[in-house]
């Protein structure tokens, strides 16, 4: 075989195997959820983990579809057991994302897509370090605040809680790989759609 032919060859593996793991990130009330949502329906080969929680269910809310509704008990044991594969406190409740299903996905060749708070981002950084860390941010916190209070699923306390925290959220951002912002939620989806598109294509010199 002539030496290019073992060159593309050999350049053509990396695609065919193990899928990427995306995180993204960004405030509470940024969007991440649509986007998400409509990227995941737009594009083939990408699946969303379903974190654990003891946080208590928003109206709609489903156990098992939205996340794993757990009491602090059932997360404690299931930390012990080592169960997750990041975890963290996020205001009064803590959430973390289950290890094997994402493992396997990875392994089936799937890009999995974490939707984490920036703690639990860096901590899958570290385990991962070929894990992508995407931030979404919106156009200013102005109207952050204003599609908090629009949604309506916080009271007044809790808003200020998520935008204070959001404040430390967007300080971290510099350490993320990609940054979209959410102005138009179809360009939002464009961007993220692109870098799920373009990571595939990457040639990872292990
Ligand atoms: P919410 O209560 O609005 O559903 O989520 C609050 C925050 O927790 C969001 O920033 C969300 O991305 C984050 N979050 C959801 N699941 C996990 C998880 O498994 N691990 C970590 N570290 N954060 C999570």
């Amino acid at each position: 075989m002539r030496e290019e032919e073992q060159t593309g060859e050999a350049l053509l593996l990396p695609h065919q195997q193990r899928g990427n793991l995306l995180v993204v990130s960004g405030p509470s009330g940024v969007g991440k959820d649509t986007i998400i949502e409509k990227v995941l329906t737009q594009t083939p080969g990408v699946v969303r983990s379903i974190s654990a929680t003891t946080r208590p269910p928003r109206e709609g809310e489903r156990d098992g579809q939205d996340y794993f509704f757990l009491s602090l008990q059932q997360f404690e044991e299931a930390v012990k057991a080592g169960k997750f594969l990041e975890y963290a406190r996020y205001g009064s409740h803590y959430y973390g994302t289950p290890k094997e299903p994402v493992e396997k996905q990875l392994q089936q060749g799937l890009d999995v897509v974490l939707k984490i708070e920036v703690q639990g981002a860096f901590q899958v950084k570290q385990i991962v370090p070929t894990a992508i860390l995407v931030f979404i941010a919106p156009p200013s916190l102005h109207e952050l605040k204003r599609r908090l209070i629009q949604r309506g699923t916080e009271s007044e306390e809790r808003i200020k809680e998520r935008l204070r925290i959001a404040r430390e959220e967007l300080a971290v951002l510099p350490r993320y790989d990609y940054c979209v912002i959410n102005d138009l939620v179809e360009t939002a989806c464009e961007g993220l759609r692109a870098i799920i598109l373009a990571e595939r294509l990457r040639i990872r010199n292990a």
